[in-house]
């Protein structure tokens, strides 16, 4: 009896501590959507990345806190059937891609899963689809912005490794356009030190219809680019516009506002659901050009438009969406904060012929504001804002206006979700959730969901 109590006191009393350093045999029992795999070591939860569901390895503790903690794998013993060899050679370096040791199939039903398990957690009664994917979701962006430092008298220029500043250099990478992949490796080879002084970062567009190339130089220093540019053009033709950005700022805002025109224009043409697009290097244009139209299309199908419907479209960019929206309604109104995306998309309406398409810069939730004063009369709102997604404001007065659908095109589930609470307590609901694979080979998701008027 007393060594049983004896036993009993003792184990009670027993705390497990778990010390950096230490190796553990680990069967992994989930994965965060943000691609770790999630292991229980006694009380412990482990975030090993890399790990997928029901691998077992041999794992090395990295970084303990009070109730979790962090791990890397040292060894695979069992792995799982929906791990692929990674088709990037600093897949493991580089911070970019985090899904790349997936099968693409199963990459879509774990960003599904994520999605449906935070969405049931917080809303009922949510049909969440499944995700449209691409055929081949390799080389899609449209867009990079490559981070340049000087290090020991050596240009380094590539992608910054995960949690860090450090730049990992890669020639070629699996999701950008292979014309940037060409474009980063030509200035790789071509930029000079006195040309990278000061220079923080290139960003590069290739315009997946037109082939129309930009490369814009951001630093705190308007340096001598005459010599590259000259050699970039002789290689590319298609290069139609090159510009200085200064930079001068303390924090990670990659573009400042004043700028120079090097080569050419200030803005390139694309072509987006057969309209022309001019688009200016600070406007935001979607970075997956194939998915943009499925997204689109989705968009619009969600909406069921008619010749009678008066639309508003918040966070619209250089107008693409109001564009593709225009043919099917009597009017669209469209909002954007950037000054120089809101003239791009009145030009656009312009080389276009749209008649019934006006934009507006102001603040999005300002114009709710207005609207909601005005009582005018709306039939759909399109919203598609940026990863920090609308104001309770901005959906209170939406709500105010009492149109019949709201399409919201979010990049962020997580305040897609937070708004989709406030949209419920303004009286709609989510009729569902159509995720739209945007970001391949990343945890990235773009969704399009329809909110209706109960
Ligand atoms: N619908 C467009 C743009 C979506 S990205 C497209 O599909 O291409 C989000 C846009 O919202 C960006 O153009 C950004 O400049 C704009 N934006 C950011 N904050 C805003 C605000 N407070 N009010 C209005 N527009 C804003």
């Amino acid at each position: 009896m007393s060594i049983r109590i004896a036993l009993f006191i003792k184990l009670s009393y027993y705390t497990f501590v778990m010390k950096k350093n230490e190796e553990y045999v680990v069967t992994c029992i989930d994965e965060t959507n943000q691609a770790a795999g999630i292991v229980k070591i006694d009380d412990m939860v482990v975030f090993v990345p890399g790990l997928l569901k029901g691998e077992k390895a041999n794992i090395r503790i990295l970084k303990v806190q009070k109730s979790y903690a962090f791990g890397k794998i040292m060894q695979f013993l069992e792995t799982s059937q929906d791990r692929i060899e990674p088709a990037c050679k600093v897949f493991n370096k580089c911070g970019g891609c985090q899904y790349q040791h997936i099968d693409y199939k199963a990459q879509l039903k774990r960003k599904r899963d994520h999605l449906e398990n935070r969405v049931l957690k917080r809303l009922e009664d949510v049909e969440v689809r499944d995700v449209l994917g691409m055929e081949h979701p390799f080389y899609y962006r449209n867009k990079a912005q490559f981070p340049v430092q000087i290090k020991d008298g050596k240009i380094l220029m590539g992608f910054y490794r995960l949690h860090s500043n450090d730049i990992v250099c890669c020639d070629h990478c699996m999701i950008q356009s292979k014309k940037i992949n060409e474009l980063y490796k030509f200035i790789q080879e071509h930029i000079t030190l006195a040309m990278a002084q000061g220079l923080r970062h290139i960003l590069m567009r290739h315009a997946y219809k037109t082939n129309e190339c930009q490369i814009v130089f951001i630093g705190s220093k308007r340096n001598n680019f005459d010599d590259l540019i000259r050699k970039l053009i002789q290689k590319f033709p298609d290069i139609q516009s090159v510009v200085f950005n200064l930079n001068t700022r303390k924090d990670n805002v990659i573009l400042g506002k004043d700028y120079e025109v090097l080569y050419g224009r200030e803005f390139i043409y694309e072509s987006c659901l057969s309209n022309k697009v001019k688009l200016h290097f600070k406007s935001f244009y979607q970075v997956n050009p194939v998915q943009m139209k499925v997204l689109y299309e989705q968009a619009i199908k969600a909406a069921d438009l008619n010749k009678d419907m008066r639309c508003i479209e918040l966070y619209s960019g250089v107008g693409t969406i109001g564009m593709a929206v225009s043919k099917y309604v009597k009017e669209v109104i469209g909002v954007e904060i950037v000054q120089e995306a809101v003239r791009n998309a009145k030009e656009n309406c312009r080389i276009n012929q749209i008649e019934n398409c006006r934009y507006i810069c102001q603040d999005a939730t300002e114009f709710a504001r207005k609207c909601a004063q005005k009582e005018e009369q709306i039939d759909v709102v399109f919203v598609d804002p940026p990863r920090k997604g609308m104001t309770p404001q901005g959906i209170e007065d939406i709500s105010t206006i009492q149109p019949e659908k709201i399409v919201y095109i979010s990049c962020n589930p997580e305040t897609l979700i937070r708004d989709l609470i406030l949209f419920k307590e303004q009286g709609y609901s989510c009729k569902f959730i159509q995720p739209v694979d945007m970001f391949c080979q990343t945890t990235g998701l773009e969704c399009v969901v329809l909110i209706e008027r109960v």
